[in-house]
């Protein structure tokens, strides 16, 4: 699944530049702290019988979000003595059981269906369990129908089962550790269409206008991955091999397919060479949904992806990588997740690691290592900077009530461990070993035990030890790093510390690096292995280096603190051939302020590096310098022909620089006229963190201009909070109103509480879309007034409570914003915990740069596809912000 924007996993969702990282790793820190209610069982069960195959027939009745079902379970009882069958089922009216075609007894519980067996039974015996039932499911099962506010929605029904959800919808067993075959009859309108596993059988009239739609699934998966979407959508076809794709859009979207979801072709054929087995199922289908729970969902067959993906197709061009990361990630889980599938949810990775380490293989291969590389680096930085994630293993069974075994170390620590494995075992070795994996465990439940003997089996290579460390194991190592040379035995000692903290499961790493040392006779690659806690190696040099690299092209997830001068550093920005190594240059040279060589080099950086991703770097590092020179060069850079987002990264670092009237007006004429959508929300955002004279009229001109899907708009009703500036609230009222659109509202929402603070009027409004049917309105209105601090709106927030159609995950949240308005003063549980994170060690920004980085990660999590394919469900990215949001807000009333 795509939860993952995964508590690191917006982590690791590369949200944009560095500069956020921090941030994103204290976001990710405090997420533990809110996890769900209902636990996740971390192990798999005994069982007591095989589920073989499901006959599952549905119909709804729409008006009342209700379904209907009649399900035939074909079983095989599993131990001598079996006397009963238990299936998962929650919330559903059991009507009736019938047992091998005759009606049985049955009893219910608050989360079991028990058919008692009429005598006990012998393994190998076989029953058919019949069962209707109907139900208004609380989960699983979504109804997204238009309403009088919002007529022209089109309707939609659709299934989330991940992680134990199916059973709210389905009596079954719902747990992984099973699988069998399925046939899905769904009826419907017949201007409707359905997805389902497998493939499609027929279409049939039903009469009254409506169809009956037969899917048949013959390869065995398990419960969490059945699906049935339904509804109004649009629909274009393709093929790959002979088998059908098919892609569906919410109708009225479909001109959106080939834009965002044309390279699937390309992707199937990209996996199917590179894990060795083909495509394993009988088509692939991908419906694009509105409001979907997740970014993401792997479904056998029929993967589901939030609608969000289908970016407007001019903005599309103006992202390099598109959805591609959404879409390679569920493409990689048919064969990772679906064909083998972790046995518990402890061992997790075994899906989402190799999903997200997919996500690298296809762009690599399409993007170029150049901005594979990028990104990797990336995520490495994001991923060390989250404490809580460092202590944590990958695999492990503790997740408990929080619920929170989808992390950032699943997704984005696993994913980049396969490519460190990868790259350690050669590519050959590596794919060949992915192959047998494959190939011996297709169809069957795995745990990482299965993973280590397949690799070995295929390429005699014992991964055990590194598992231990990198999987079993926690954290990575962080190195300190020095050198001298030796003008007499021409030799380079290279002092190796590993500094981090040994404890709990973090240790020692040993791993294999290259070390390059790069003289003017050029550079020289050395082969070294760490493993202490410090070592010096001595390694030849004919002459006194330009440059030392240590693990030339960043393969090991490590944080390295490697002690050079200035003028090594600049060499290496300039020569290092790989990406990471000239991207680390980058980040040391920042931190040198008031240098007119360090700027300059920054400058041919900005200019002149080949890769997109240095470029931007560059501009993040001359925002964090600033000066006159700095913006200088920046102002040149935006006028350049560079990528849409590379000059979007030079709009954001201009919003850093003071005092500037060239920076002011540049930014100015740029927000209201450029190429790039993406430059010219940059720069809104810009022009409210410095507050510019011109900011307040320049945000007014972009809410009521025209833009693709309103994408300057949502940015400048954002931006006003930023800004500041009370002259905006009319113009906030208005767009935060019923009828608005839901994106547009919810950015005016948001802004609403940072002005007139006294104004009782606006925080009635807010209290006002409290009840609102609309999730994200509700979520927006209620972190609002959290933030606004405003105690008037506690009564609201108390009669919420009282309401019966709230979601488990909302009710902490009420309750915190109350005890908020009631004690503002009073730190909360998890502003203590942060405490002690190196955001709040080596971060301390004012409460106004603080809330214009919040606005900002709100802007990217909402327009950058980057965060949307977040594979966390909505309501998990949403407890994030609404933890920030208080910890932010009540430093304002502080
Ligand atoms: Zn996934």
């Amino acid at each position: 699944m795509e939860r993952e924007a995964s508590p690191a996993n917006w982590r690791n969702r590369r949200i944009g530049s560095r500069k956020y990282a921090t941030y994103l790793a204290f976001v990710s820190n405090l997420l533990l702290l809110c996890g769900s209610l209902r636990a996740d069982e971390p192990y798999a069960r005994s069982r007591d019988y095989d589920l073989q195959h499901s006959k599952i027939i549905l119909h709804f009745d729409v008006d009342q979000k209700k379904v209907f079902g009649d399900v035939t379970h074909s079983l095989s009882i599993l131990r001598d003595g079996t006397s009963r069958i238990a299936l998962d089922s929650v919330g559903l009216t059991i009507q009736s059981v019938m047992l091998n075609k005759s009606t049985a007894q049955f009893e219910t519980t608050a989360n079991k269906l028990i058919v008692p067996l009429r005598s006990a039974a012998k393994a190998g015996e076989k029953f058919e369990i019949e069962i209707r039932y109907e139900g208004k499911p609380a989960k699983g099962l979504y109804f997204i129908l238009p309403d009088k506010d919002y007529p022209k929605r089109p309707k939609q029904i659709w299934t989330q089962g991940e992680s134990e959800d199916t059973r709210y919808y389905l009596p079954t067993y719902d747990y992984p550790n099973d699988r069998l075959t399925t046939e899905t009859i769904v009826t419907v309108p017949a201007s409707w269409i359905t997805v389902a596993n497998g493939k499609l059988m027929s279409v049939v009239d039903a009469g009254k206008g409506m169809q009956t739609w037969t899917w048949k699934e013959s390869v065995p998966s398990s419960t969490y991955l059945i699906t049935v979407v339904a509804g109004e959508f649009d629909e274009v076809k393709d093929n790959w091999r002979g088998i059908p794709l098919t892609y569906y859009a919410p109708k009225g979207r479909g001109d959106r397919l080939p834009v965002n979801y044309g390279r699937t072709p390309a992707m199937l054929e990209l996996f199917s060479k590179k894990f060795g087995v083909d495509y394993p199922w009988e088509k692939y289908a991908q419906a694009m949904v509105d409001d979907f729970v997740a970014g993401g969902m792997e479904n056998s067959s029929a993967t589901t992806n939030t609608s969000t993906s289908l970016m407007h197709p001019k903005l599309a061009s103006e992202y390099l990588t598109g959805e591609d990361d959404l879409i390679s990630h569920e493409l990689a889980h048919q064969w990772f997740g679906d064909l083998v599938t972790c046995k518990d949810w402890g061992h997790i990775w075994l899906n989402e690691g190799f999903a997200t380490f997919a996500e690298t293989v296809w762009t690599e291969a399409h993007f170029g290592k150049d901005q594979a590389d990028y990104e990797r680096w990336q995520a490495s930085r994001e991923w060390f900077q989250n404490p809580s994630l460092f202590t944590r293993p990958v695999v492990r069974h503790d997740f408990g009530e929080n619920s929170d075994e989808f992390d950032g170390n699943t997704y984005g620590k696993a994913g980049w461990v396969l490519d460190m494995l990868r790259h350690q075992m050669g590519e050959d070795a590596f794919y060949r070993g992915i192959k047998h994996y494959l190939e011996v465990n297709r169809g069957k439940n795995v745990v990482t035990a299965d993973f280590s003997k397949a690799m070995e089996e295929a390429t005699y290579t014992n991964i055990d030890e590194f598992l231990a460390e990198w999987i079993y194991g926690a954290g990575g190592p962080k190195f300190d790093l020095a050198y001298t040379y030796d003008a007499e035995k021409h030799q380079v000692a290279l002092t190796v510390k590993q500094t981090q903290k040994r404890e709990g499961r973090v240790g020692l790493f040993s791993a294999p690096v290259d070390v390059e040392i790069a003289t003017a006779s050029g550079p020289k690659l050395y082969p070294i292995t760490v493993s202490k806690e410090t070592e010096t190696f001595t390694l030849p040099s004919d002459s006194a280096p330009l440059m030392v690299l240590f693990d030339r092209g960043d393969h090991v997830l490590k944080s390295a603190e490697f002690h050079k001068d200035k003028k090594e550093w600049l060499y290496q920005l300039k020569s290092a051939t790989e990406l990471a190594d000239r991207a680390d240059a980058l980040i040391a040279l920042e931190k040198i302020k008031n240098d007119d060589e360090v700027v300059s080099a920054l400058g041919e950086a900005l200019r002149n590096d080949k890769t997109p991703g240095i470029r931007a770097q560059a501009a993040d590092a001359l925002g964090q310098i600033g000066g006159k020179t700095a913006a200088k060069l920046l102002l040149d850079a935006l006028d350049s022909r560079d990528t849409p987002w590379v000059r979007s990264r030079i709009a954001y670092a201009l919003g850093s620089i003071k005092d500037d009237t060239d920076v002011a007006t540049k930014l100015d004429s740029v927000a209201r006229d450029d190429s790039s959508y993406r430059t010219r929300a940059s720069a809104l955002q810009a022009l409210a963190r410095l507050k510019t004279s011109t900011a307040f009229a320049t945000l007014t001109a972009a809410v009521a201009g025209d833009s693709p899907d309103k994408f300057l708009q949502r940015t400048a009703l954002r931006a006003f909070g930023v800004l500041g500036d009370d002259r905006a609230v009319p113009l906030l009222l208005e767009w935060s109103v019923i009828g608005k659109e839901i994106d547009s509202r919810t950015a005016a929402i948001s802004s609403l509480p940072r002005l007139e603070k006294n104004n009782k009027k606006i925080t009635e409004q807010i209290a006002s879309y409290l009840t609102e049917p609309r999730f994200p309105i509700r979520w927006a209105a209620l972190n609002a007034l959290g933030m606004r601090g405003d105690p008037s709106a506690i009564p609201a927030l108390e009669a919420l409570l009282k309401r019966d159609d709230l979601t488990i995950e909302v009710v902490p949240t009420i309750k915190r914003q109350i005890a908020r308005l009631k004690n503002p003063s009073k730190k909360s549980d998890s502003e203590e915990s942060g405490e002690g994170s190196p955001a709040a060690e080596t971060e301390k920004p004012s409460v106004d740069q603080r809330l214009d980085k919040l606005e900002h990660l709100i802007q990217e999590m909402n327009d950058s596809k980057k965060s949307k394919e977040g594979r966390m469900p909505p309501a998990k990215q949403k407890k994030i912000l609404d933890v920030i949001l208080r910890k932010n807000s009540a430093s304002t009333i502080n």
